[in-house]
């Protein structure tokens, strides 16, 4: 028999802590706050009803409008790779879900996210609000234009795949700052890109993994 404790206690919490040790702390995931970060968000919540057995598979899975979640460890990677630190402004955009923009505010200081999919804005929007976290703002509209309002960013991260850099966008990163986007002359295959803003204003950039996201679709996409 459960005891009240017992019962009332997070039925995800297992498979969440596995899921940090076999796919993130196994594969090289060493940032102590993504992995604290990535220990504290509920990934059931952000996946649609019928997939909340699988929130921590390893791998993507369906969310409306037909796009997808990523897997865990692609999110917890492009993350680990803006280096964020508790002061940062994030934006990201293909808020999607929601998932990758709360697990970015357990991080860093805000989150600026902003979704093509109205319907997709709403979804985010309400499983933020739901679970209190109150430092993200998800808007609608062309991402590939970047929210200037609160430009510029720290960090930058696309979670859509398009031909290149939108040049909108690397004019909104902070001297120093960091983007991650997948690039890809295919609209479902891409690389992972590392785009670090030199305090001179020159940018450098590195070439990181194979990935294969939904195509960014805008002014400065597809
Ligand atoms: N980060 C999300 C996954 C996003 S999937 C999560 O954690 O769930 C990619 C998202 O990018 C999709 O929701 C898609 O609608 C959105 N997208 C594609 N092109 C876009 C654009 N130009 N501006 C904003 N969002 C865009």
């Amino acid at each position: 028999m459960a005891t009240p404790a017992e019962s009332d206690a997070d039925p995800y919490a297992d498979a969440r802590r596995r899921m940090v040790a076999e796919q993130l702390e196994s594969r090289g995931i060493a940032d102590p706050a993504v992995l604290r970060a990535m220990r504290l968000v509920p990934r059931e919540r952000f996946v649609l009803e019928p997939y909340r057995p699988y929130a921590y598979d390893d791998t993507p899975l369906p969310i409306p409008a037909n796009q997808t979640i990523s897997q865990p460890y692609i999110v917890a990677y492009m993350i680990a790779m803006l280096r964020l630190s508790a002061a940062d402004r994030v934006l990201e955009i293909g808020a999607g879900s929601g998932y990758a923009a709360a697990v970015m505010s357990r991080i860093a200081a805000a989150v600026y996210s902003v979704e093509r999919h109205a319907g997709l804005v709403d979804y985010a929007r309400q499983r933020l609000a739901e679970l209190g976290y109150d430092n993200v703002q998800v808007r609608h509209g062309d991402g590939t234009l970047g929210w200037p309002d609160h430009a510029p960013y720290h960090a930058i991260i696309v979670a859509a795949g398009g031909p290149s850099v939108p040049e909108t966008l690397r004019g909104q990163l902070a001297p120093g700052g960091r983007l991650i986007m997948p690039i890809g002359r295919d609209r479902r295959r891409q690389t992972l890109v590392l785009l670090t803003q030199g305090e001179d204003g020159r940018a450098t950039e590195e070439m990181l993994v194979p990935v294969a996201f939904v195509p960014l679709i805008g002014d400065e996409g597809w």
